[in-house]
Order: structure tokens, then C-alpha cells, then sequence
């Protein structure tokens, strides 16, 4: 196990059930802010070692994001392949039956790897509360992922990072890796306030065209044949390229490690928002941050999926939840920015000194649970 510090994990709590022979366990990092957050993953392999990492990460997204909300996660040891459906729910009822003693108080679960819609109505239902999980169906209340609360805050992000530097998003040209959830949304928006799209990538393939992608267009191809790599005219180069194009912004909306230290100088981004997980390692944002490239990291840019859970967790409509994240979104990225200029820090050692500072805050007005 990871060495205990100031912050936490304050809880690891062990579950086991004989009869389904279910193994899990639930690692509370910090409450200092509110009931820990984070999803339950479902897998063969995990870990405490894993999941006290993952909590810590979600201590610092709530605080970031400026929630009522510490940090937690969750792993129930199972092959989702190799079990049964029935199985499967009889694992996730006695694994909400061994939580309850922490849920909803300390520990607010949602769906994570192998764990959907069905799982976190099988939590709520058998804990009795609404408020022990996010991510439940739309009948209880649930705001599903598709809503584009992600593509949403990752927007606006982009929004307060063009205004940062003293530009206007009409002139500005984009590259969006990635056109699923989070791509799409994004897409969608910054095409409406007239942003040009110059280049798509997804997993067959990126697609360029100097002077315009249409988002409707895109959107059709992408359904009809499912890759935007079959849109016409426009030139086709690999999925790797995307990172070449000549474009002020670019959006990460795909897969982690896309830009590697040798890519440094050749990239030729003004902004590049960070709508995916870890697309590069912080030495790599520090390399990018002395060259003068304004990265918004993804702990403050793709917080709009968390902003959503809280929103559900708290009985919120549709719209709420828009309104919130755009505020939320806007009103961090406003202060990680500023800080960022003015101690000439690039903006994820901000962000981290925004979230620690909140949490220590907290710490000091609240005892632990
Ligand atoms: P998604 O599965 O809906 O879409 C992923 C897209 O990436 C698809 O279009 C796929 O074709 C494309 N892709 C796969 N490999 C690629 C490659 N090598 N090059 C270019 N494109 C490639 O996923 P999503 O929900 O949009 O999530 C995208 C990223 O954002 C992930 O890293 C995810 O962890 C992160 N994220 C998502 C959310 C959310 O709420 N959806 C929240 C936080 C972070």
C-alpha cells in the first residue's frame, strides 16, 4: 500500500461474501470537502494500490472542480467476460450490501470500468438511496454521459483559454483527436461560435481540409459508415498525424500518451485542451508550457462529467446541469489560468496548488468521519 500522508486514504474498507464469493473494496482518500467520489471498476486484476491512486486523482478533480465532494474509489475483483449476467448482478448486490455502512455518508460510488446504468441501479436500490451512486438510469434520475456534459466543459475551457491569450474563437482554426463523446461535443460547440474544424481524427485515421470541416457532415459520416475518415474532400493521413496539423487549437479527446517529448518542437498548437486522460506527461506540458503553448490539463478541462454526478447527486434537471458546469468550467479555468500567468507556473502546477489549498481548507473546518 501507498504510504498514508496528510491527506489520506482515510477509509479502505474490505468486503467478501462467501455465498457469491464477491471481493472488493472501496478506498475513501479524503472527506475534508464532502462524501468521496469515484467509480467502482470491475476487473480480474485490480487493486488497493490501484484504487488508492485513482482515489487521490478524484480528490483532486472535486476539489478542483469545486464541489462538495472528496475523493474515493472502488474495484470488485471479477472477469466481467468469464461471469454470468446473473452473476454479475449477484456480485454488485452483495458488494452494495458490504458499502452500505459507507454509503451515502462517505461514499458516493459511480459506474467505472465493466459497470454501467444497470450496476448503479442495482446500488441504489439495495443500499435505498438515490444518493449512494450516480450514473443511474434516466427513470432514477440519472443524467447520462451522452448529454455531453464533458464535450460541454471542455468548451468552455477552450472558451476562457482563447480569451486568456487575447483571441477571438471565430478566427481560430481546430484539430479534435478523437470524435467520440467528448469530440463530437466539442466539435458541435466551437463550430456554432464559429471556429473552424480543419481536421478529425479517430481510430481508422485523421482527415484534413485547410479550409473547413462541416460538424454537420461530419456527424452523418461518422453514423452512416462509423469513421469521419470516409468524409469527401478533405486529404487522409493516420491517426498519429493529427498532432502535424498547422491548426491554433488543439482538442485531446482519445487515447493517453498521444504527444510524446519529441513532438515538442514540432508541434505548432497555441492551445491544446486536454478533453482526454494523461495525453502527455507532465514534463512534457512543463517542455510545452516554456515554449510558450497554453495546455489546459484535463483535471481542469474534462471535469464537466463529475460536475454532471453532482448534479444528479443532488436531484438536478437537465438544464441545472448545463448551467453548472459552464459556470464551474469557466470560473476554474479563469482562476488555474491566472495563477498559472502569474507565477510563471504552467497551469497544472496551478490547478494542483488551487486543489490543495481547498482541501487543506477543508481539513481545518471539518473533522474526519
Ligand atoms: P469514446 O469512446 O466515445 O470516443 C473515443 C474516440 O476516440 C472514438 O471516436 C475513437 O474512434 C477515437 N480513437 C480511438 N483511438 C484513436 C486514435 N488512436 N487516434 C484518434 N482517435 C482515436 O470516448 P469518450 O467518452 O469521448 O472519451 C474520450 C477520452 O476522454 C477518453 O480518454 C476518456 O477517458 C476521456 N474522458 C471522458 C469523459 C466522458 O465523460 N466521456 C470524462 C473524462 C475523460
Amino acid at each position: 500500500m501507498e504510504k498514508f500522508d496528510e491527506f489520506g486514504p482515510e477509509k479502505i474498507l474490505q468486503v467478501y461474501d462467501p455465498e457469491t464469493g464477491m471481493k472488493g473494496f472501496t478506498v475513501v482518500d479524503n472527506t475534508a470537502l464532502g462524501p468521496g467520489k469515484g467509480g467502482i471498476r470491475m476487473t480480474p486484476t485490480v487493486t488497493v494500490e490501484e484504487v488508492f491512486k485513482l482515489a487521490r486523482t478524484m480528490t483532486w478533480k472535486c476539489a478542483l472542480a469545486d464541489l462538495p465532494f472528496g475523493g474515493a474509489k472502488s474495484g470488485i475483483v471479477a472477469d466481467d467476460k468469464k461471469i454470468s449476467p446473473e452473476m454479475k448482478k449477484k456480485i454488485v448486490k452483495a458488494f452494495a450490501e458490504g458499502i452500505k455502512v459507507i454509503a451515502p455518508d462517505v461514499y458516493v460510488a459511480a459506474p467505472d470500468m465493466n459497470m454501467a446504468e444497470e450496476e448503479m441501479e442495482i446500488i441504489a436500490k439495495t443500499i435505498g438511496s438515490k444518493k449512494a451512486c450516480t450514473g443511474k438510469p434516466k427513470s432514477m434520475g440519472g443524467l447520462p454521459h451522452e448529454l455531453g456534459s464533458t464535450g460541454f466543459g471542455v468548451y468552455h475551457a477552450t472558451l476562457v483559454a482563447i480569451k486568456h491569450l487575447g483571441l477571438n474563437v471565430k478566427d481560430m482554426t481546430v484539430a479534435i483527436e478523437g470524435f467520440g463523446n467528448v469530440g463530437t461535443f466539442v466539435a458541435k460547440f466551437l463550430s456554432n461560435d464559429g471556429a473552424k474544424i480543419i481536421a478529425v481524427s479517430d481510430s481508422k485515421g485523421t482527415i484534413y481540409n485547410k479550409n473547413g470541416l462541416d460538424y454537420n457532415k461530419l456527424m452523418k459520416v461518422k453514423e452512416k459508415t462509423g469513421t469521419v475518415i470516409n468524409y469527401v474532400k478533405c486529404e487522409k493521413r493516420d491517426c498519429e498525424d493529427i498532432i502535424s496539423i498547422d491548426a491554433d487549437i488543439l482538442i485531446t479527446a482519445a487515447i493517453p500518451d498521444l504527444i510524446k517529448d519529441k513532438d515538442v518542437n514540432k508541434l505548432k498548437f497555441k492551445i491544446i485542451s486536454q478533453g482526454s486522460n494523461i495525453p502527455m506527461t507532465a514534463e512534457t506540458e512543463e517542455k510545452l508550457h516554456k515554449k510558450g503553448v497554453l495546455v489546459i490539463p484535463d483535471f481542469v478541462a474534462n471535469a464537466g462529467g463529475v460536475i454532471s454526478s453532482y448534479i444528479e447527486y443532488i436531484g438536478g434537471s437537465e438544464k441545472k446541469m448545463f448551467k453548472t458546469v459552464e459556470e464551474k468550467i469557466t470560473k476554474n479555468t479563469r482562476l488555474v489560468l491566472e495563477l498559472s500567468k502569474k507565477k510563471n507556473i504552467k497551469p497544472r502546477d496551478a490547478g494542483m496548488e488551487i486543489a490543495i489549498d481547498r482541501v487543506k481548507k477543508g481539513m481545518k473546518c471539518r473533522p474526519m468521519k
